[in-house]
């Protein structure tokens, strides 16, 4: 498994870690005067601060720590819960385990990201967010998820960790929310390997994500304020040799955007006569990235049987993406919400013990047992992962892509 950036690595990311190498500098503060400090980190939050729109952007070493500051600088903590879909990357739910809170999970619906009906659903006195997973490069329903928190008093946690590069009404997921968390792993948009990303609109918020990432310090210039340090943090910090394939790799957020989105339309296009095939929903048809086109089926055992001719799983067989099969919150682990995360069994909260079992999303259960994901620029054959074995990857060429259609026509027409 690899996302499309991971294809377009060439001159210029080589050129990008060769100037910091030469120039024999990796810490991400230093003294402007300095020419061996080339600032890339500050660079790539300044640039990406421009390209997303949002003021306030921190550097991180891995999304899901990306989520994990956000959720620690609004306060989330003991007894607190977090409404967070049960079709997600582990990383979303484990984040808010760290965070000593408790994770309530909640359906999806047919385009695979919350159901804002169910969320409303999910809301007790003791919810403080709604974390909205921009599942498969797919924009969820920001509008209505914003509304419920405003209603309710919420935050909203963009998890974009999916989706960077992918636009909601114009303006780039990650910058609706209080905060907008992104990864540059190696299944991602764009990626360094590792690495990841905050975004905030509030200076206070990205204040406290700053010194949670650094040991507590606040950000000054290029460096830190050494005097001022008003809470406990880690270091998580991004090195300068990740910040430079990164920003190397952000320039070509929109050609991806752009190639990818070409290359589903052509096979979109070629499919979408089939009767008894459906599509799954784009809350914003052009907003959404184009990495999957998830296609639905009338029944599971009819996705099942195409998913055996074209050698790929469904997406209820997502291995840590769906929570059917995170084995890491399901055999009755509960956590102490204010216990070790390592070694506690159980969550429990003021409001009595949550529980997670196979079977408790019956919604995202029949959705996510109908669909399969046609890999577009995520191909993945990991049993960990998205399960999207079948389909092309952002380099494949037209022949390649109507060769792929006709394989998937052949294998649907023996069922449909
Ligand atoms: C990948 C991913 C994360 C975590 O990002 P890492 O950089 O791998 O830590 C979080 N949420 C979702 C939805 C993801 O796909």
């Amino acid at each position: 498994m690899s996302g499309p950036g991971s294809y377009l690595i060439g001159e210029e990311e080589k050129k990008a870690l060769m100037e910091v190498l030469e120039a024999g500098y990796l810490y991400r503060y230093g003294d402007k005067s300095n020419p061996q400090f080339l600032a890339k980190v500050c660079q790539l939050e300044q640039e990406a601060s421009r390209l997303l729109g949002v003021p306030h952007t921190v550097a991180v070493a891995s999304g899901t720590l990306a989520l994990w500051a956000a959720l620690g600088a609004l306060g989330i903590g003991p007894g607190d819960e977090v409404i967070v879909p049960g079709y997600t990357f582990i990383a979303s739910i484990s984040s808010i385990i760290y965070a000593r809170a408790i994770p309530i999970l909640a359906e999806v619906d047919e385009s695979l990201t919350l159901d804002p009906e169910d969320v409303r659903q999910k809301i007790t006195p003791r919810t403080k967010a709604i974390m909205l997973v921009h599942m498969l490069g797919n924009p969820g329903y920001i509008d209505e998820i914003r509304e419920i928190a405003r209603e309710h008093g919420l935050y909203v946690i963009e998890d974009c960790a999916q989706a960077f590069g992918a636009t909601y009404k114009g303006k780039f997921v990650g910058s609706y929310g209080d905060f907008g968390a992104y990864s540059f792993n190696w299944n991602k948009t764009i990626t360094a390997g590792d690495g990841g990303m905050l975004v905030t609109k509030s200076k206070e918020l990205y204040e406290r994500a700053f010194a949670i990432h650094d040991q507590g310090h606040l950000p000054l210039n290029q460096g830190i304020e050494q005097r001022r340090r008003t809470i406990i943090g880690l270091d998580f910090r991004m090195t300068e040799i990740a910040a430079a394939i990164v920003l190397a790799q952000l320039k070509k957020v929109s050609l991806i955007k752009k190639e990818l989105k070409e290359k589903k339309r052509r096979f979109k296009e070629r499919i979408k006569d089939i009767r008894g095939l459906s599509f799954r929903t784009l809350p914003d048809p052009e907003g959404e990235l184009g990495t999957l086109l998830t296609v639905l089926f009338p029944s599971e055992e009819i996705a099942r049987k195409v998913g055996e001719e074209l050698g790929c799983g469904i997406v209820a067989d997502s291995g840590w993406h769906i929570y059917n099969n995170m084995d890491h919150i399901l055999e009755k682990k509960v956590v102490d919400s204010v216990g070790c995360p390592f070694t506690c069994p159980y969550y429990t909260n003021k409001g009595g013990k949550v529980e997670y079992s196979k079977g408790m999303l019956s919604q995202t259960d029949s959705i996510t047992s109908r669909a399969m994901n046609i890999s577009i620029g995520v191909s993945d054959s990991s049993e960990r992962g998205i399960r999207a074995e079948f389909g092309i990857i952002i380099t494949s060429d037209e022949s390649e892509i109507d060769r792929k259609v006709e394989q998937f026509r052949n294998a649907v027409g023996k069922y449909l």
